[in-house]
């Protein structure tokens, strides 16, 4: 990952802003993901300041983690009073307006640093390094394709060994220890395992029910492997379902392949989510799809560009967006097919592997 391309590509922008610097700060995990993106840190907590004379700055757990994984930056250490030291330090730089990620940075860091830095004006920047994080390199492409294999064998492996009288968060457990042993650095989120009526809450939490015989069981799962994230959503059924269940399964998965059909380099995301919701709307059930279409990946589960009927993104070639249309019927059961794709000039390649062409039945 050419990290010092990055950090170049911010500060161009910070420029084109009339900015004199541009910090990103993580706090205990606050804003993980940009810092890892312009310098490969991965330790809970670390600033970055881009500037003429851009510098890293963690405390005394992390310097010989950063020492190691920072590579081609001055490392300081902070005393644990760390924003008196980085006002201290901004001011001693003679930096006037300074760059402040707006998305992640708490309102009590943006104030204290504020108060701290007579002189300096922090100016919050939305997006500013989000928007960088869109376009993926083909590298970045690969470390997504990865973890979503793994996530497709994982789904494999639970749905090989699913019966009925296993409690979901049970289920929603073994898998997770499962990626861990393969390598996985942790869940993209918590897993979603969702049987019976839970599967008709779109983001349900695995609870004590038990998987009986005649539930569909929705899985909505993805992993982190090298920092990228994954996210692939299958139902299966435990038995014999009713007609309704294949009914619905089809035209979800009608509306995820006309989804899929739409994407390509250039179309506006909300584009992309209208055809795959009129395929729903068509066959009656518009109230019963909620949600947008889909969503950026990366080093973040959820992130730009957004693929919803609000969204204001165009998509580009190098985008992974997630296409995961659903149908939620209260009380009965819910059906959403989620597939992970990387955009192309002229289409996309779809990353999820588990089939969908026929709903399994165990
Ligand atoms: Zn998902
Ligand atoms: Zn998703």
């Amino acid at each position: 990952m050419d990290y010092e391309a990055r950090r170049e590509g911010l500060w161009r922008r910070a420029r084109e802003r009339e900015l004199d610097a541009f910090v990103v700060i993580n706090v205990e995990r606050s804003d993980g993901a940009n810092l890892r993106y312009l310098t490969g840190f991965t330790g809970s907590s670390g600033i970055l300041i881009v500037s003429p004379r851009p510098l890293f700055i963690t405390d005394s757990r992390y310097t010989e983690q950063a020492d190691k994984e920072v590579v081609g930056l001055p490392i300081e250490e902070t005393p644990p009073r760390w924003m008196s030291w980085l006002a201290e330090k901004l001011r001693s730089l003679g930096v006037k307006r300074v760059g402040i990620g707006a998305h992640r940075t708490s309102l009590h860091v943006f104030q204290e640093l504020t108060q701290l830095a007579p002189g300096v004006e922090f100016v919050p920047q939305p997006g500013l390094v989000e928007d960088l994080r869109r376009v993926k390199a083909e590298e970045e492409i690969e470390r997504i394709a990865a973890a979503a294999r793994l996530t497709d064998e994982g789904l494999r492996w639970i749905v090989g060994r699913l019966a009925p009288g296993q409690r979901e968060r049970d289920v929603a457990l073994d898998l997770e220890i499962w990626f861990r042993r393969q390598g996985a650095e942790d869940a993209a989120f918590d897993l979603i395992v969702a049987s019976g009526p839970g599967s008709a809450m779109p983001h349900y939490r695995p609870r004590e029910r038990k998987i009986e015989r005649g539930d569909l069981v929705l899985f909505d799962i993805g992993v982190q492997m090298d920092g990228y994230c994954s996210d692939l959503t299958r139902v299966v059924a435990v038995g014999t379902p009713p007609a309704e269940v294949r009914e619905v399964y089809h035209l979800v998965l009608d509306a995820n392949k006309a989804g899929l059909a739409a994407v390509r380099a250039g179309k506006p995301g909300r584009d992309v989510d209208a055809a795959a919701r009129a395929v729903i709307a068509n066959a009656g059930y518009g109230d019963r799809f909620g949600h947008g279409l889909g969503h950026g990946v990366g080093l973040e589960v959820h992130e730009a560009p957004g693929v919803g009927p609000v969204s204001e993104d165009a998509l580009a070639v190098g985008n992974v967006v997630t296409i995961e249309p659903g149908v939620y019927l209260p009380g009965k059961f819910g059906v959403r097919i989620e597939d992970l794709v990387a955009v192309t000039a002229d289409g996309c390649r779809i990353l999820s592997s588990f089939p969908k062409d026929e709903l399994v039945v165990l």
